[in-house]
């Protein structure tokens, strides 16, 4: 876990108890929100929160890094506060996202992507039918 307080120091964000929410919230969520479900969880702790003010704010924490945007996806923006790396299933019937972690497994960069381009990071999405979907 991030040191929320540490961290806001280093970017010279201010912390303030909308912004620890925030993150705690994010942070404790493993359904993988999108930023309404987010911003209705918080809301609970902070009643008259903006939606906007949520949306700028994920925003914001996964610009300095400390919450992740789960690429790949064609439906509304979701987040994770889970920076390290793992691979996520996405079940093409009920739209859940699962981590998979500590699972290994080496994708390969083929040589020609290499040759031709400074690779600084990929991103592997697994898609498909998740277990509580096949079995109705
Ligand atoms: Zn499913
Ligand atoms: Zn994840």
């Amino acid at each position: 876990m991030h040191d929320f307080k540490k961290i806001c120091r280093e970017k010279k964000m201010k912390v303030t108890p909308q912004r620890t929410v925030i993150y705690n919230e994010l942070l404790n969520s493993y359904d993988h929100p999108n930023v309404e479900t987010l911003y209705n969880r918080v809301r609970k702790t902070f009643p008259d929160i903006s939606f906007d003010t949520v949306y700028r704010t994920l925003s914001f924490f996964n610009d300095i890094g400390i919450a992740e945007i789960i690429e790949g996806l064609s439906s509304t923006r979701r987040y994770e506060g889970n920076t390290q790396k793992h691979y996520h299933f996405i079940c093409q019937k009920c739209g859940s996202i699962y981590d998979i972690e500590n699972v290994p497994f080496n994708f390969k960069v083929p040589e020609e992507i290499e040759l031709n381009y400074d690779v600084r990071n990929t991103r592997v999405l697994f898609e498909g039918i998740c277990k509580n979907c096949s079995s109705d």
